[in-house]
């Protein structure tokens, strides 16, 4: 199958359910790189075979960082990649982040594409032309809108996925049912994380729908002036965690989204027993649902937010399952709300 999604600044296609091999005879194999990292490479070698070259960065969020960027320009030049160089991202979330990032850099812009190797990838981070790298404890803070021409899902690359990153990637489509999708909410609710690593139907479905989530948003908001804002639901409180403590991106956004609701109730009339539901949730789908934090520490953090204010920091709350808004929230309130978090996660 396969579609064809516009955006303001490019029409991106979206192939799905074939084999790589088959992408393989839609693009020039001599004139396309492949950037991926190194255990995905490892694991996927044979598939890689053919290509101009192969650049492998180390995997992992600590890699994405301007050293990086660098290192993969050398690695550029010393394969002579020109104008004309297509640029092949085969990875997760960093890869496509990292090589996006590169790719429309690089002698100002080489065509790009998107494999997005895990279920996080697949749902969220390949998808919206957003790219960049961290720098210092800020995340994302250097980077470009530039949208990739393709995005190339195939699932199969899941079954090598270990179970932690299943659960990452079950964050964010949490986050899409929280945000947009009472039907799904509910559908999350009577599964769980081994049904849908065991149902291929089920997850292709799912992924699809969260896909379609996140593309229309950045069709409304390609720039993130509005709409898109939404899509950091958990993910303000959820970086600084990330940042504080030893959590993948999932764990961190699972409490934020906690952190999120439990505001959620004080300033925009979200009922309580919401908080128990989601939970259970986050539990159904192996996520962590409490965390002693220190309060103090994440607050210094979150006053570097891109998201802040003179005053506030733009939080996104829920009026109900479905019914975001954006609510500035000033760092005394955020403070509270991370001290009761904290106090309701010390039994
Ligand atoms: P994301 O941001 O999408 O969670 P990352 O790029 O940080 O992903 O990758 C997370 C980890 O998963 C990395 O160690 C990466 O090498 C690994 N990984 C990526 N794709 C696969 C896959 N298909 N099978 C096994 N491991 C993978
Ligand atoms: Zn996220």
């Amino acid at each position: 199958m396969q579609y064809s999604v516009s955006f303001p600044t490019a029409d991106v296609r979206y192939i799905f359910d074939i084999p790589f091999t088959d992408i393989c005879g839609q693009i020039n194999l001599e004139e396309t790189i492949i950037i991926t990292d190194e255990h995905v490479a490892s694991l996927y070698e044979q598939q890689f075979a053919g290509f101009k070259r192969v650049i492998a960065i180390p995997p992992g969020e600590g890699h994405k960082n301007l050293a990086r960027l660098g290192f993969i320009a050398e690695a550029l030049l010393e394969a002579e990649a020109h104008r004309r160089t297509f640029i092949l991202a085969v990875g997760g979330g960093v890869v496509t982040d990292v090589a996006g990032f590169v790719a429309s850099t690089y002698m100002r812009g080489l065509s790009f594409a998107f494999v997005p190797t895990t279920l996080l990838g697949m749902v969220d981070a390949a998808i919206g032309g957003k790219n960049g790298v961290n720098y210092g404890l800020q995340k994302n803070l250097l980077g470009t809108i530039q949208q990739p021409e393709f995005i190339f899902y195939n699932i199969s690359f899941l079954n090598t996925l270990p179970q932690w990153e299943w659960s990452n990637g079950f964050a964010e489509i949490i986050k899409y049912a929280c945000l947009f999708d009472t039907a799904l909410l509910e559908e999350l609710e009577q599964h769980d994380l081994q049904h849908y690593i065991n149902n291929s139907a089920a997850l292709m479905a799912l992924i699809q729908k969260c896909a379609g989530w996140k593309n229309k948003i950045v069709q409304e908001d390609e720039k993130e002036t509005g709409s898109r804002k939404l899509l950091n639901f958990g993910h303000t409180a959820g970086h600084a965690i990330e940042t504080v403590y030893e959590l993948s991106h999932g764990q961190a956004v699972g409490l934020g989204m906690i952190i999120a609701c439990m505001l959620s109730v004080e300033h925009s009339g979200l009922d309580s027993s919401f908080i128990q539901r989601l939970l259970q949730l986050l539990q159904r789908y192996a996520l962590p649902f409490e965390k002693v934090v220190d309060p103090v520490q994440l607050i210094d953090v979150l006053k570097m937010d891109k998201k802040r204010n003179v005053e506030t920091i733009d939080f996104i709350l829920l009026s109900d399952i479905g019914q975001p808004l954006i609510q500035p929230l000033t760092l005394t309130t955020i403070h509270q709300a991370l001290e009761t978090f904290s106090h309701a996660s010390h039994h």
